[in-house]
């Protein structure tokens, strides 16, 4: 059984390692305690929180810092000399229907900028800029919850919802957004020794039947969790539902009988926390139905 998780991957965005957990550019995914200082530090400027457009665990929480950072700034007083701005790779705020709908009324509620088709490239830390390519394919490697299925069109007409008048440099074809601070959630990809063995797909994560986590060429092996290849959100509550399958599978696989008629059906959940005490629940499957579980 191969879980090895995902691995972080600064370098994937040109001068993150520089920028990193420093000055004013902070992440939950690494330092979250350092999160908590920039917050506190923030006096008022453009709060600006973004994700990679690779696949990322828990696609929800670079939002869910988002909404709780606006409560904290109403709190601390500096809300109305802030602009909150998301900027996201993706053409949706949430690629399952009913939590997209509630989800946009948190960003009208408020008032947050959301910039959608901006892929992360570059970070300037010293500078304060974070440089992006405004890119309508939704699908470069991008992260799960960013895409509306069920929609014929790629992405959003609205590139940029509810604008703010935010500084913007531009160099070519990138878009620079100079910050006062930065929430990222960094790129990610299957660890090293994954990628680089007989056990990955052409996308480096293990290559396994979506339904029973066998592996797709090596039949007594089983893949789950982040670093396996299931296009659903990777996340612990996905997890769950993978484990059970699993292990069923290995028992009756030792018994030398037929594999399970119980599938995975890509179940995950992310608790998208939008301000302090307040949490939407978005379940759902591989289809992005909305699946609230009853057990
Ligand atoms: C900020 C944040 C918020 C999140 N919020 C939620 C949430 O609200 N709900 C939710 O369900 N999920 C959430 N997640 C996602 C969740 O944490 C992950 O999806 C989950 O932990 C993945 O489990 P995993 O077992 O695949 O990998 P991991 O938890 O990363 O475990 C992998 C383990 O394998 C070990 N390992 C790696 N390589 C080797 C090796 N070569 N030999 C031996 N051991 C090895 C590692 O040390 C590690 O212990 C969140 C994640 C983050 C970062």
């Amino acid at each position: 059984m191969v879980a090895p998780g995902i691995k972080i991957d600064t370098s994937l965005v040109e001068g993150l390692t520089e920028a990193m957990d420093k000055g004013v550019v902070c992440s939950n995914y690494t330092d979250p305690e350092h999160t908590w200082e920039v917050l506190k530090n923030f006096k008022g400027g453009t709060a600006l929180f973004t994700q990679p457009s690779t696949p990322i665990k828990c696609g929800g929480a670079p939002q869910k810092i988002m909404y709780l950072a606006d409560d904290h700034f109403r709190k601390s007083g500096v809300r109305q000399k802030t602009k909150v701005v998301f900027a996201t790779p993706g053409g949706v705020i949430f690629g399952v229907k009913p939590i997209a709908k509630t989800l946009m009324e948190v960003i009208n509620r408020k008032d947050i900028n959301v910039r959608y088709s901006h892929k992360l490239v570059k970070v300037d830390g010293d500078k304060r800029i974070a440089w992006y390519e405004i890119t309508k394919d939704v699908k470069v490697g991008g992260c799960i919850l960013l895409e509306d299925k069920t929609s014929k069109k790629d992405v959003d007409e609205t590139i940029n919802y509810n604008p703010k008048k935010v500084e913007t440099v531009k160099d070519n074809n990138l878009i620079g957004i100079k910050f006062d601070m930065l929430h990222l959630a960094p790129p990610q990809s299957a660890p090293d020794f994954i990628k680089n063995s007989p056990l990955a797909n052409d996308s480096g994560w293990i290559s396994v039947d979506i339904g029973t986590m066998q592996h797709t060429k090596y039949l007594n092996v089983f893949g789950l969790g982040d670093a396996a290849a299931l296009p659903t959100a990777k996340t612990g509550a996905a997890i769950r539902k993978q484990v059970p399958i699993v292990v069923e599978n290995i028992i009756r696989l030792a018994k030398s009988e037929e594999l399970s008629p119980n599938k995975y059906n890509g179940y995950s959940s992310c608790p998208l926390v939008t301000g302090y005490g307040k949490m939407v629940l978005a379940e759902f499957d591989y289809d992005s139905n909305f699946t609230p579980d009853q057990n």
